[in-house]
């Protein structure tokens, strides 16, 4: 029998195509080794194992009646934060527990008219408030390459499922890293596409301002072909954009066999290869560097000056953003209510119960950076600086293509560690927050591993609607899968 879990998106939507095996086949083989691994990946927060099962038979049908779709018959795994109509949605939170779906998000009900079936939620963050999928009110994810070790996060099921071949791809969200840090420390690829490339309709908001939808893939290539799918224009999201959506997949069309970046120049930012970077991320880093160059690529050190003020400033505008958002769950519209005769105080009982500590301690530093007398000393000059960082990229992309630089300053740690230090984690998010504060796109590819076997990631980052550069450059950098 075919490994079936094994397979890239490509090689499935090939197969299908070809008849070398039935949807219902591949959905049952995945469900099987989802469900398995439960006990100890953890890379779902639940499984629809029958619904899926019964779109797999639907999809066989429309091809033996001759239908063919990009993705029909094609199962992806979603994060738990984007309405799939009729299913769980939990942001792994417990106030949303019990809460079903109304409603397909626009990247849902795209996929689905690209023929996609939909199996499974992954685990997260709470509200995507994390960088390990630690603070999922389910329990945690555990790396399915580095075993023992967190999976990153905010996006971390679906990293641990795509790494962990439980999925052919996911989706994932990325409000200051949380596509590219658990892909690269799971061994895949994570795409976060520029502001405004994907529809946010339907995701549960974490920093409207920040927060992007991509995929995680095996490949470049499957990442291509599912951002073909789910970019554009969005009437139901203000901040999506009119941007024509080329076809990603032909990025690498026609480039020189041997040099296929011959011409491209990558800015090297001073400020990525800084103190605190583990050595073998560094090593890893280098070689994808060389590597560049042996394609044909010039290297050019460029400079993001404000990049020591990312931290802080995210900090302060995503828990500005997340304050306001989360000001919804109040026990009255969605999932948990602990009821009480006074409803401010069934208010305060029900976010009391309902939300984790971590969402708490970001509703409460939220809250405070924006009240009279403290919004101009940090809200206002958060925003301020956020406008200094644009203009680093802007000033960067002046004199490269690209930016290659590492994800994330040192590989996946062992779960349980930094758990209740939580300016050690928001410290990890020092190479990725950026590009969200930026607005720019970036990709996250494997660039090998530590000696210990722990996955390493690089990533290259683009300017706005820079993606068909970001995609060439990556399918040349990429390296052959195991
Ligand atoms: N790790 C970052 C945070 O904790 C990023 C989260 C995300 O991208 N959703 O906020």
């Amino acid at each position: 029998m075919k490994d079936f879990c094994k397979m890239t998106l490509t090689e499935a939507v090939a197969g299908l195509r070809a008849g070398a095996f039935t949807s219902v086949e591949l959905v049952r083989a995945l469900i099987e080794a989802m469900e398995a691994s439960q006990a100890t990946i953890h890379a779902y927060v639940t499984i629809d194992g029958e619904g899926a099962l019964k779109a797999a038979e639907e999809a066989d049908r429309r091809r033996a009646a001759g239908e063919d779709l990009p993705l029909l018959g094609v199962p992806i795994a979603i994060k738990d934060n984007m309405n799939v109509i009729g299913q769980p949605c939990t942001a792994s939170s417990h106030i949303l527990e019990g809460y079903t779906a109304p409603y397909d998000a626009t990247v849902i009900a795209k996929l689905r008219a690209a023929g996609a079936i939909f199996l499974g939620r992954t685990n997260m963050d709470e509200f995507a408030l994390g960088s390990t999928t630690q603070t999922s009110y389910f329990g945690p994810t555990e790396n399915p390459v580095a075993r023992g070790c967190i999976p990153g996060g905010s996006s971390g099921g679906s990293a641990a499922a795509v790494g962990g071949d439980l999925a052919l791809a996911a989706l994932g969200s990325d409000t200051g890293g949380s596509i590219r840090q658990p892909a690269s420390h799971c061994g895949i690829v994570g795409v976060k596409p520029t502001y405004g490339r994907v529809s946010r309709y339907g995701i549960v908001a974490c920093a409207s301002s920040l927060d992007q939808v991509g995929p995680m893939t095996k490949t470049v290539e499957d990442a291509a072909l599912v951002m073909n799918v789910i970019s554009g224009r969005d009437p139901m999201d203000a901040t999506s954009l009119d941007e024509p959506v080329p076809d990603y997949t032909q990025a690498w069309a026609g480039a020189d066999a041997e040099k296929p970046l011959a011409g491209m120049v990558l800015g090297i930012p001073a400020e990525y290869y800084g103190e605190g970077l583990d050595p073998e991320v560094r090593a890893r880093v280098e070689e994808a560097k060389a590597r560049a160059v042996a394609l044909g690529a010039t290297l050019k050190d460029v400079s993001l000056p404000h990049t020591a003020y990312g931290i802080p400033t995210y900090y302060i505008c995503m828990t500005a953003e997340i304050s306001a958002n989360l000001a919804r769950f109040d026990g009255v519209r969605y999932g948990l209510r602990v009821p009480c005769d006074d409803v401010i105080e069934q208010y305060k009982r029900t976010r009391a119960e309902g939300f984790g500590a971590e969402v708490k301690r970001r509703v409460l530093l939220g809250t405070f950076v924006l009240s009279s007398g403290y919004y101009d000393a940090y809200y206002n000059r958060a925003q301020k600086v956020r406008t200094l960082i644009r203009r680093d990229f802007e000033a960067a992309f002046a004199q490269c293509d690209l930016l290659l630089a590492p994800v994330t300053p040192e590989p996946a740690w062992p779960l349980g560690v930094y758990q209740n230090d939580p300016i050690r984690n928001y410290l990890s998010d020092v190479l990725t927050v950026g590009v969200n504060l930026a607005g720019c796109c970036a990709i996250a590819l494997p660039a090998g591993t530590t000696a210990e076997g722990k996955p390493v990631g690089v990533q290259l980052i683009g300017p706005n609607f820079g993606e068909m550069t970001l995609f060439k450059a990556a399918k040349a950098l990429e390296l052959p899968r195991a």
